[in-house]
């Protein structure tokens, strides 16, 4: 199946599923934290999924804006601590770009990405190459918007293919900004934490939407 695009209901459907595999990877996302950083990258983000998905259970939407938001104002409020703040961003940021669509096509798809690279590098202060997640979140960026795609189907698998792209391209960096910054040469062969975070999310979101 290829789909068009998304309804409202199909979106909350996508993020709901989201949240539950952010939540089974908790282990996988702690364990990475704990080789750059504090180790509460994966407990943080399954509290912050965990709230979320109480509150879109309960969404009925009239608007693909007002899921991604609800799940970006919930996540801020939840998570705590600068990841919670720039993933809350992330779909925040996204979603208000988007309006008052009441669809999400391969163009939406892309808006939502645009808006959610801005809101959350003008947060964080984070530049592709400084081995955050806005490495995995530009590489989607820039791989949904490159490809011409046509349907959200074909949109969310560029986008996840980028995300991945991008997390794996973290493994080489040395962190200078977030986490893992105070271990200089130390944080190479490591994924970023948040990175991975984005990658999951994006892979999920495409498995939905094919
Ligand atoms: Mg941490």
């Amino acid at each position: 199946m290829s789909n068009l695009t998304l309804t409202p209901t199909n979106v909350k459907e996508m993020l709901l599923k989201v949240a539950d595999v952010i939540i089974e990877s908790e282990e996988k996302l702690s364990q990475a934290d704990r080789d750059l950083g504090d180790g509460d990258h994966g407990l943080g983000m399954q509290r912050g999924f965990t709230a979320a998905k109480a509150q879109l259970e309960v969404l009925e939407p009239k608007t693909v804006s007002e899921v991604f938001t609800t799940t970006g104002m919930t996540l801020m409020a939840s998570m705590g601590g600068a990841s919670g703040a720039v993933m809350g961003m992330l779909f925040q940021s996204g979603g208000t770009a988007l309006g008052a669509n009441d669809s999400l096509d391969a163009d939406g798809l892309c808006t939502f990405l645009k808006g959610a690279c801005d809101g959350v590098t003008n947060l964080g202060g984070a530049k592709p190459g400084d081995k955050t997640m806005v490495d995995a979140l530009v590489s989607a960026r820039n791989k949904a918007e490159g490809n011409d795609c046509k349907s959200i189907s074909e949109a969310c698998q560029a986008a996840a293919s980028g995300a991945n792209e991008g997390m794996e391209a973290t493994k080489a960096m040395i962190a200078t900004m977030g986490r893992a910054k105070t271990l200089g040469e130390k944080s190479i062969g490591y994924p970023d934490p948040g990175a991975l975070s984005v990658s999951i999310i994006f892979k999920t979101m495409s498995d939905y939407a094919s």
